[in-house]
C-alpha cells in the first residue's frame, strides 16, 4: 500500500467513523433529554447495530496495514494526518486483541449494569448490583492483561482516561490533598455557617430557564452551536464545533445547582467549540484525555464562576431574572453563599475544598478492587469507613455511600482520579494565565472572552493533536504540582472562614 493509497483509505475510516459516531451521539442524548420513556427498546436496537458497525469499520483486516504505512512514513506526512494514525492504531490495537463476540458481550454486560445499577440506587440494595460488578473487574482485567500483561491492571485503566498517569504518580498526589486539606476542611468545619436565607428561594424552572440562557450568554457559548436540554445527570456530548449539548437539571429550591452544571457542561462545551477547523471530523476533534477536559469544566466552573470577581456580573443577572429573591443581596454575601464548605455525602454536590477527598475514596477502593485486595462484597463497608476517617461523615445507607455513581456500571474503572488532576491542573494554568492578562478585571466586568481566547490558545485549538505529556507542562508552566493546588485552596478558604 502506498501512502497515499493509505492516507485515502484513512479519509473514508474517519468518515465511516464520524457518521457512525454523530449518529450514536445524537440517539443518546435524545434519549436522556426528550424522547417517550418507551423509547429505549428502539433506541436499543439501532444503537446494538451502529456499535457492531463501529467495530468491524475499524477492526477489518487492511486498518492494520493503513495505519502502520501512515505511522512508517512520519517524514512525509503531515502533522494533522500523522496524529490521526497514530490515534486510531491505539483504539485498532485495544479493539482487535479482543475478539468480536467478547466485545459484544461486553457491550451487552454494560448495558444492563447500567439498569441494574439504577434500581439498585433507588432501592439502596447492593446485593442486586455486586454479581454485575463481580463480572466487570473481571472483564476488566482480562482488557488489561490483554493490552500489556507486564503491567498492574489498574495502571492500564487509568492510563485509558488520563494517558500515562500510574498509580506511582497518583499515591503522592492523593496523599498530598489529604495531608494538607484535612486540617482546613477540619477547620472549616468547625465554622459552620447557616445558609442564607435567600437561597432557599424559590426558584421557578421557568425562571431559571431564562437565568440558564444567560448565564451561557455571560459565558461567552455561541447559541446557534450550543443548546441545552434538561436531563437527570447533567452532560455535554458534542459532534463536532458546530453542534454541541449541554444539559442541566433544575431544582425549585436550590438555583446554584443548575447554574453550576450549567456552568461547568459550558466548560466542556467551550473546549470542544474550539478545536480547529482543520480537526473536525477526524479523531483529533475531542479533548485530550479526561483530566484536561475536566481541567476545562472545572476552571469555568470554580475557579471562574466562584470566584469574588465573577459576582459582580453574577449578581447582576440574578437581580434582574430574580428580582425579589435576590432583593438586598451585595456581592460579599453572595461570594460566601456559592462558597459555603461542608463535608457531605454526595461527590457531584460538594464544595470545591472537599471535592478531591471524595475522589480520593474513589481511587483507593478501585486500587484495591482492581488489585484483588478488596472483594465486592466488601466494598460498601470498606466506602463507609473511608468517608468516616477522611471526612467525617456516617453514611446512612449505600444509595448515598457506594451506589451514588454511575460510573463501575459502565465499566469506567480509572476514571475518578481525572476529576482530581483536572481541578489541579486548572489551578497551574489560571497561575500561568494571570501573568499574561488581566484576568479578574476583566471578568469583573463581565467579559470572559479574553479567559477563553487564553485558554483556545494553550489547549482548546489542539484538541487530540498534541500529547498531554506536551500540553499540559506548557500550559501549566511546569509539571503537575500538588501543592499549587492545594495552596489555592487553602488561601482561599482561609479567607472566607477568617481561620
Ligand atoms: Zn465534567
Amino acid at each position: 500500500m502506498t501512502l497515499n493509497e493509505a492516507i485515502e483509505k484513512l479519509n473514508e475510516l474517519e468518515k465511516a467513523s464520524y457518521a457512525l459516531g454523530h449518529a450514536q451521539s445524537i440517539l443518546y442524548t435524545d434519549g436522556d433529554t426528550v424522547a417517550p420513556k418507551n423509547s429505549w427498546k428502539g433506541r436499543g436496537k439501532a444503537m446494538a447495530y451502529l456499535s457492531e458497525l463501529t467495530y468491524k469499520q475499524l477492526v477489518k483486516p487492511e486498518t492494520g496495514e493503513t495505519l502502520e504505512t501512515i505511522l512508517q512514513h512520519k517524514d512525509e506526512t503531515d502533522e494533522v494526518t500523522f496524529r490521526r494514525a497514530e490515534i486510531l492504531k491505539e483504539s485498532y490495537d485495544e479493539l482487535h486483541m479482543l475478539p468480536m463476540e467478547e466485545y459484544v458481550a461486553y457491550q451487552e454486560l454494560v448495558n444492563e449494569s447500567m439498569t441494574v445499577w439504577k434500581d439498585a440506587k433507588d432501592g439502596s440494595d447492593w446485593n442486586l448490583f455486586a454479581p454485575y460488578l463481580e463480572k466487570l473487574i473481571t472483564a476488566r482485567r482480562r482488557f488489561a492483561s490483554l493490552k500489556a500483561p507486564d503491567k498492574p491492571a489498574y495502571d492500564v485503566l487509568l492510563d485509558l482516561h488520563e494517558k500515562d498517569a500510574t498509580m506511582a504518580e497518583l499515591d503522592p498526589f492523593f496523599r498530598a490533598l489529604r495531608e494538607d486539606l484535612s486540617p482546613v476542611i477540619k477547620e472549616v468545619a468547625a465554622r459552620e455557617k447557616p445558609v442564607p436565607a435567600f437561597l432557599k428561594g424559590p426558584w421557578p424552572v421557568e425562571k431559571q430557564r431564562i437565568f440558564s440562557q444567560k448565564v451561557m450568554a455571560l459565558e461567552g457559548i455561541d447559541p446557534l452551536c450550543c443548546t441545552l436540554g434538561e436531563t437527570e445527570h447533567p452532560f455535554t456530548s458534542g459532534t463536532n464545533k458546530w453542534d454541541v449539548r449541554i444539559t442541566t437539571h433544575y431544582h425549585e429550591d436550590d438555583v446554584l445547582s443548575s447554574l453550576y452544571s450549567v456552568i461547568h457542561e459550558g466548560g466542556h462545551a467551550l473546549y470542544e467549540m474550539d478545536v480547529r477547523d482543520d480537526m473536525q471530523f477526524t479523531c483529533l476533534a475531542d479533548g485530550v484525555t479526561m483530566g484536561v477536559h475536566e481541567s476545562q469544566s472545572r476552571f469555568y466552573e470554580n475557579l471562574i464562576g466562584r470566584s469574588r470577581a465573577f459576582c459582580t456580573p453574577l449578581l447582576k443577572v440574578m437581580k434582574e431574572v430574580f428580582p425579589e429573591q435576590m432583593k438586598g443581596v451585595t456581592e460579599d454575601e453572595l461570594y460566601s453563599a456559592i462558597n459555603l464548605s461542608k463535608p457531605s455525602l454526595i461527590r457531584t454536590e460538594a464544595d470545591e475544598l472537599t471535592y478531591s477527598l471524595h475522589v480520593m475514596i474513589r481511587y483507593e477502593l478501585e486500587k484495591a478492587m482492581i488489585g484483588g485486595d478488596l472483594k465486592v462484597a466488601d466494598i460498601p463497608g470498606e466506602w463507609n469507613r473511608l468517608y468516616k476517617e477522611v471526612l467525617g461523615v456516617d453514611v446512612p445507607d449505600d444509595k448515598h455511600g457506594c451506589l451514588q455513581d454511575s460510573h463501575w456500571s459502565f465499566g469506567g474503572m480509572g476514571y475518578f482520579p481525572s476529576y482530581a488532576l483536572g481541578s489541579a491542573y486548572g489551578v497551574q494554568m489560571l497561575q500561568e494565565m494571570e501573568k499574561d492578562i488581566d484576568v479578574w478585571t476583566t471578568v469583573a466586568k463581565g467579559d470572559l472572552s479574553p479567559v477563553t481566547a487564553w485558554l483556545t490558545e494553550k489547549v482548546h485549538q489542539y484538541g487530540h493533536l498534541k500529547k498531554p505529556c506536551d500540553l499540559l507542562p506548557a500550559a501549566m508552566g511546569g509539571p503537575l504540582d500538588a501543592t499549587v493546588y492545594t495552596g489555592y485552596l487553602k488561601k482561599k478558604f482561609t479567607e472566607l472562614y477568617k481561620l
